[in-house]
């Protein structure tokens, strides 16, 4: 039986550097393969100038190059672009470009689907077929990059782990992915530009204060009423509220990071006073600021969008107790491309 290739991006620069002192060549031939495959973006072994042919050739003997497949673009009337994004094994992701008059985000997957069951969201409905891996998240932040420059004249300025998936649950791949990002041989952004989102993994939260992580956390809090958190996040029944706050407050004690939760209103289910009360209450637990996402209806029935008056009674409170909150409006929403709705039509 013929062993499957290894794609060879999910190589760290050591790797591949022992991987050529052990086939009789040089360690600093991983260097300039590397130099390649991240600087130069080589999509096949042929692309390699500066690498002997024999060399090439037992490349490809043992290593794949996957890169993904940017297959459709669409573009919003609010400039918000959309992308699906093929991957080698012919599964589909998506991620989004959001500009603002002041920076350009990258929304971005870190799994084909997800495992968790949010009531609320399109792509919960779609079974998790695997983690992506370190690259593949990488490609997706780097073709944003690129577009970026293609529409707006500027590189990408921001990047939220809020596409498909959760981030979480992907943890190793996402860190190896955001390592690559930040350091200076791939894109070399700031860490303080990137925004993990999680529903509230508490165990992964405490991991991720135990790595000392310099990017950002927000947190799906939604509610803060175990019970209706339950309801619409029946996941949440294994992570409960007393667990999250624990794995915040040590995440702020190592991190000294505030926390964003994001925090969708809807009708009848937390657009009442006992449910304001109870975020108030949860926000005094850690320095935070809170998010209110506009709700992007999925054609269920089950969540309607609250009340501008329930949402200005949230603001009101929130900010009686100085707690800072922004109201959050959707965007890209005409090509599908808003907050929880990425569920990949076509695939
Ligand atoms: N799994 C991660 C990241 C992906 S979801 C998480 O839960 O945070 C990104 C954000 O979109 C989350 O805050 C999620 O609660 C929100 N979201 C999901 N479906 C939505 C919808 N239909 N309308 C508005 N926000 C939604």
């Amino acid at each position: 039986m013929q062993m499957e290739k290894k794609d060879i991006r999910a190589l760290t620069k050591e790797e591949l550097r022992n991987f050529f002192v052990a086939n009789n060549d040089k360690a600093f031939r991983g260097n300039q393969v590397y130099e390649w495959l991240w600087q130069k973006n080589a999509h096949t072994f042929e692309d390699m100038t500066n690498i002997s042919k024999e060399t090439r050739a037992m490349l490809e003997a043992n290593f794949v190059i996957n890169h993904i497949k940017v297959d459709t673009m669409q573009r919003s009337s609010d400039g918000t672009v959309k992308n699906a994004v093929r991957l080698h094994d012919d599964l589909v992701v998506e991620s989004v470009l959001i500009p603002t008059e002041t920076r350009t985000t990258a929304c971005v997957s870190s799994q084909v689907g997800c495992s968790l069951d949010c009531n609320f969201c399109a792509t919960a409905r779609l079974k998790r077929m695997r983690n992506l891996n370190p690259d593949e998240i990488y490609d997706q932040v780097a073709a944003i990059n690129a577009e970026s420059r293609l529409y707006y004249n500027r590189p990408l300025s921001n990047i939220v782990f809020m596409g498909m998936g959760e981030p979480l649950m992907n943890y190793p791949n996402v860190m190896k992915a955001i390592e690559k990002i930040t350091s200076p041989e791939g894109l070399g952004m700031s860490p303080k530009r990137i925004t993990v989102s999680t529903s509230g993994i508490s165990k992964m939260i405490k991991k991720m204060a135990d790595d000392e992580v310099k990017f950002k956390l927000a947190v799906s809090l939604h509610s803060a009423i175990e019970e209706i958190r339950n309801e619409i996040m029946p996941f949440t029944k294994n992570f409960p509220l007393t667990d999250l706050r624990e794995a915040l407050e040590y995440w702020y004690k190592k991190t000294k990071s505030k926390v964003t939760y994001e925090y969708v209103v809807w009708k009848g289910i937390n657009d009442d006073k006992k449910s304001i009360d109870a975020l108030v209450k949860f926000c005094k637990y850690v320095p935070c600021k809170v998010n209110l996402i506009e709700y992007n209806p999925i054609d269920d029935g089950m969540f309607q969008q609250a009340s501008s008056q329930a949402i200005d009674a949230y603001i009101k409170a929130l900010e009686q107790h100085d707690i800072v909150v922004k109201v959050r409006r959707s965007r890209g929403k005409d090509i599908d491309a808003a907050c929880g709705q990425l569920a990949n039509k076509e695939a």
